[in-house]
């Protein structure tokens, strides 16, 4: 089993499970610092495997190809968190993983994930356990209004939810999910959402960048802006929430709080990323260190870099057959293409930065 007492040097490897662009941009962060990256992904197209210098193309539960990854490796990390919890004991076995399997455990479920954010003192939706059509029924009664139905595991981009506005409706809901356990959260009448990408580093030190506003449509994140409406009492808030979800789970690495902003201007924790984050994109051109770079240097047991921002930034994904119009997006901002070969409908082929000089620091 390797150690990590020191940081890993330069000319070390990062292994990132996840080929996605997420993993190519945190291995084109890499290689800026320097470090060299592995990338693990379980089909052998994956943007990621265009830069990095190794990687292997294996279900995410094949243990012998685990195992070798985990050994061309001075560190593991990812940027697709549901690995199945025995590959990611496998991995831990024989290479420091961070962040760490606890962490990961938690925030796979949603049930576990919510009841930890409740224990820390913080607010969420009201949630309730479904794992029966008899438990949706009595849910909803205890819920008393509109609900959001979504299953605990493997949900993303709207996957695995719905609302529900009746009893009868959740338990048809819950009878699509196909017996997979699901909760049963209130419906937040909220102003707006916000995130926190924030980052803990392996000796517990943390950074914040600024959280910004961000805009959903059909499920699919289509625009983050900061600086976003919330005061500064509101960001200090946020950070501090962040800080507290950070060091209850001991984390390492970059890591994202999904928050909704309620009309009394209350802050409800909606989800934790345990990864770099969508709504952290801006990073790249509105701070001196990105979320990517963050994430590497957190990994590496380097020092954290500074997340001031130095710009305002509205970040727009490109979307399905959006991309098509990459000649004009190029003239408009900094433009960010995946290298996915086909552009499917709600897929996500890239993102455009446009910057505009700091108005509020
Ligand atoms: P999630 O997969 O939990 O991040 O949810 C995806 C999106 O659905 C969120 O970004 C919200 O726009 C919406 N949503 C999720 N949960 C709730 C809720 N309890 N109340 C209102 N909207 C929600």
């Amino acid at each position: 089993m390797k150690t990590l007492n020191t940081p890993i040097p330069p000319g070390g490897t990062i292994g990132i499970i996840g080929g996605g662009q997420l993993g190519r941009m945190l291995a084109m962060a890499a290689a800026r610092l320097g470090m060299k990256t592995c990338i693990y992904n379980d089909a052998p197209d994956a943007p990621a495997f265009q830069v990095t210098d190794r990687s292997f193309a294996a279900p995410y539960d094949d243990l012998e190809k685990l195992a070798a990854f985990a050994d061309a490796c001075d560190a593991v990390t990812f940027e697709f968190e549901n690995l199945p919890a025995h590959a990611i004991a496998h991995l831990a076995d024989r290479v420091p993983v961070r962040p760490g399997a606890h962490a990961l455990a938690i925030t796979q479920d949603r049930l576990s994930e919510k009841t930890f954010v409740e224990r820390l003192g913080l607010k969420t939706a009201p949630f309730f356990d479904v794992t029966s059509a008899g438990q949706a029924r009595e849910a909803f009664a205890k819920l008393g209004g509109r609900g959001i139905i979504k299953t605990r595991r493997f949900g993303y981009d709207g996957k695995g939810q719905a609302k529900v506005a009746s009893a009868d409706e959740a338990v048809k809901a819950f009878e699509s999910f196909k017996g997979a356990p699901a909760i049963l959260e209130g419906f937040v009448d909220f102003e707006y959402e916000a995130s926190v990408v924030a980052a803990r580093g392996a000796d517990g030190a943390f950074a914040a960048y600024d959280p910004p506003a961000n805009e959903h449509e059909n499920h699919i994140l289509r625009r983050s802006t900061v600086p976003s409406p919330l005061s500064s009492a509101q960001v200090t808030g946020a950070k501090e929430i962040a800080q507290a979800i950070g060091k209850a789970l001991d984390y390492v690495g970059v890591f994202a709080v999904e928050l909704f902003v309620g009309k009394d201007g209350a802050l409800l924790v909606n989800e934790i990323a345990p990864r770099v984050h969508n709504t952290g994109h801006w990073t790249i051109e509105a701070c001196a260190c990105s979320q990517f770079e963050q994430h590497i240097r957190a990994v590496a047991g380097w020092p954290l870099g500074d997340p001031a921002r130095h710009a305002d930034a509205v970040m727009e994904n490109i979307i399905g057959a959006e991309v098509d119009a990459w000649e004009a997006l190029a003239k408009t901002g900094a433009l960010h293409l995946y290298g996915k070969a086909e552009s499917r409908l709600g897929r996500k082929m890239g993102h455009i930065t446009r910057l505009k000089p700091l108005t509020k620091p």
